[in-house]
Order: structure tokens, then C-alpha cells, then sequence
């Protein structure tokens, strides 16, 4: 199922995207959905088509910071390190995942302004992700276990102030600012994603493709990222990790271009749909 949280003035609902449109699966929330998958697949039966709606973020509010995942594609680690933008780094390529947050304040959904004032140094940038949405928490998730605990898959965009990444060090200050986590449209359960390797992202800005990649080609895969993460962090129902960026920022270009308002970001991966967002 391709599951949706929309607004139709009502306040927050739950849908499907089918074939013929969005099912309205009524004030339920995409926890519910991840609780009990089956009774949502009931509902979906003769639910009403909606139109005109409001997408909002899928999960808009997660149960903890939104886990993402640094230089975790060869080609971006390593233009990342050309960039000269990671003054702490000893590797290109790290020997363990790169793990940060972003606070669950930054969730936007599809559609929804990035905020370009909040960034006073002039650094914003895109990066296009895959991110998994946990199913069945847990704490100590071995590998071959990993894929079981996973409700789905959707898209989140880890904006970034690149002068507060760098000059802070620690990159929460650059990445987690309001605004700076698009997500959605939607959730791809992991039924229909028999092996996420097999995805592709890309990115677009203004219509011009900057990033194309196989989910293939992480660094660390979702299942080794699932069980650093859990070695010692409880991972619950409804936290998403960003599995990190393929090649083609704005940092990587010689010289950085840098997103300015009006600029458009679209990111799509075949399954899960679109995710465009505005700068403002
Ligand atoms: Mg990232």
C-alpha cells in the first residue's frame, strides 16, 4: 500500500493512493496504520475517494529526532571530502556509519516552503534520501532480522545550511533547522519492496537532474545501518532513518551552488512518488 497523511480541512487523516485516487481512511493516524496494518488494508475496501487535499508530512511527527546517515554513497562521500566542507574527517570513506539527528520539528510535507531566511550564511542545500520508516521496534536488531522490523519506505530531503555545518562541527545545527526535513508524499510499505536495493533516486532542481543513483550502491546498507543504530538505541514504532545522500549537491559543483528562493526540489523515487518542495 502507498499510504498518505492529508489535510482536508478537517485536521489529519489517513490514506491510500490507489488507482482511482486517495481512499480517505478517516482521523486515523500513519501509527495506526503501522500498528495494524491489516485493519487498515480492511478499511481501504469502499473507503471514499478524496480530491483537493492537503498532503502533509506521512509521519509528521516522529517519536524521536529523525536518524540520518552521512556520506553514505562512495560518490558523495567522496566529493564531499573535495569540497573541503568536512575539515573533521579523517576517511573519504567512513569505516562506520555516520549517524546524526534531526529534530522532529524540521518535518515538512510535500509542498510546504523550505525556509531559506533561517540560514543567514547563505549555504542551503539539497539532499535527496531514501528513508526507511521502522514497523517493529526493538534494541539489538541483528542484520539477517533487519528487514522484518521495517514498515515502509519514503522520501525525506536532509536540507542543509553548509557554512553551519562546517562551522559548527557536530552537523545538528546545520540540518535540523525548521523546515529542513521534507518528507513524503508517501509511506511504500515493505511488501511491495522486496528489496530496496533495487530502488533509484533522483533529484531534480528547477527542472535540471543533479542526482541519479541505485539505493545499490549505500555504503552501509539498510540492514547493517538498522543494526548500528539498535546496538545500543531502542528503535521504535515509526522512526525513520535517512540512509543518506547519492552524489551530484550543490557542495560537490566547483564552484557550490547554493539554492535560493524560488528554487524548486523535486526528488522522486519510482514506487513512492514525488517529493517537491519550494525554497522561500
Ligand atoms: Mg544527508
Amino acid at each position: 500500500m502507498r499510504l498518505v497523511t492529508f489535510d482536508c480541512g478537517q485536521g489529519a487523516r489517513l490514506g491510500a493512493f490507489t488507482a482511482s485516487g486517495i481512499r480517505d481512511l478517516g482521523p486515523r493516524s500513519m501509527m495506526d496504520a503501522i500498528a495494524d496494518l491489516a485493519a487498515i488494508r480492511a478499511a481501504c475496501e469502499g473507503a471514499p475517494l478524496v480530491t483537493a487535499c492537503k498532503l502533509l508530512a506521512p509521519l509528521p511527527r516522529t517519536p524521536k529526532n529523525i536518524f540520518c546517515v552521512g556520506k553514505n554513497y562512495h560518490e558523495h562521500a567522496k566529493e564531499f571530502a573535495g569540497s573541503g566542507f568536512d575539515g573533521g574527517a579523517k576517511d573519504v570513506v567512513p569505516p562506520f556509519p555516520v549517524v546524526f539527528s534531526k529534530p522532529h520539528t524540521s518535518i515538512i510535507g510535500h509542498g510546504e516552503p523550505i525556509l531559506s531566511a533561517l540560514d543567514p550564511t547563505g549555504g542551503l542545500d539539497y539532499e535527496g534520501e531514501l528513508a526507511v520508516v521502522i514497523g517493529t521496534g526493538g534494541r539489538g536488531i541483528a542484520k539477517a532480522d533487519a528487514l522484518r522490523h521495517v514498515f515502509g519506505y519514503t522520501i525525506v530531503n536532509d536540507v542543509t545550511a553548509r557554512h553551519l555545518q562546517k562551522r559548527h562541527s557536530q552537523w545538528v545545527l546545520g540540518k535540523g533547522l525548521d523546515s529542513f526535513c521534507p518528507m513524503g508524499p508517501a509511506i511504500l510499505t515493505a511488501d511491495e519492496v522486496p528489496d530496496p536495493g533495487a530502488l533509484t533516486l533522483s533529484t531534480w532542481v528547477n527542472g535540471q537532474r543533479r542526482q541519479h543513483a541505485p539505493v545499490s550502491d549505500l555504503i552501509f546498507d539498510i540492514p547493517t545501518l538498522i543494526e548500528a543504530i539498535s546496538a545500543g538505541i531502542t528503535l521504535e514504532p515509526g522512526d525513520v532513518i535517512a540512509t543518506g545522500t547519492p552524489a551530484g549537491v550543490g557542495i560537490g559543483a566547483s564552484p557550490p551552488v547554493f539554492l535560493k528562493p524560488g528554487d524548486i526540489i523535486r526528488i522522486e523515487v519510482p514506487g513512492i512518488g514525488v517529493l517537491e518542495n519550494p525554497v522561500a
